[in-house]
């Protein structure tokens, strides 16, 4: 079980059982989304998963959805249609982002050329 919470702490989520896959996006629209150069994932069955508190939510590309908290604003989750009963959690906004190690790196074609991790993780 692992929870988290938006900057401002009103909303707040907790995740029961272990996550399925942990990866680096580094695609423009993530990299928007977080203002960030690069983010991380931390997907989980989505009747894992449990919010409590006012989440926003913008539909950033067809059948995309991607949630933040209503008040700060704090980014917290992206669902597609394409995987339907599953939820990806941004992994920094969890109480303990160390205990979960990224296995991979996605979209890695559309990172910042000047970015990059030193580690020999895949690259797709
Ligand atoms: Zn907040
Ligand atoms: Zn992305």
């Amino acid at each position: 079980m692992a929870n988290g919470h938006c900057l401002c702490g009103q909303l707040t989520f907790q995740t029961t059982g272990k996550p399925n896959w942990i990866m680096y996006c580094h695609c423009a629209s993530c990299r928007r989304h977080t203002a960030s150069p690069v983010t991380c994932f931390v997907n989980y069955k989505s009747n894992n998963v449990t919010f409590s508190g006012d989440r926003s939510t913008f539909a950033s590309s067809p059948g995309v959805t991607r949630s933040f908290c209503a008040q700060c604003g704090t980014p917290t989750s992206y669902e597609t249609s394409k995987r339907s009963d599953e939820i990806d959690l941004y992994l920094n906004v969890f109480d303990e982002p160390e205990t979960f190690t990224p296995q991979k790196h996605v979209y890695f074609d559309e990172h910042i050329s000047w970015f990059d991790v030193n580690d020999n993780l895949p690259r797709e």
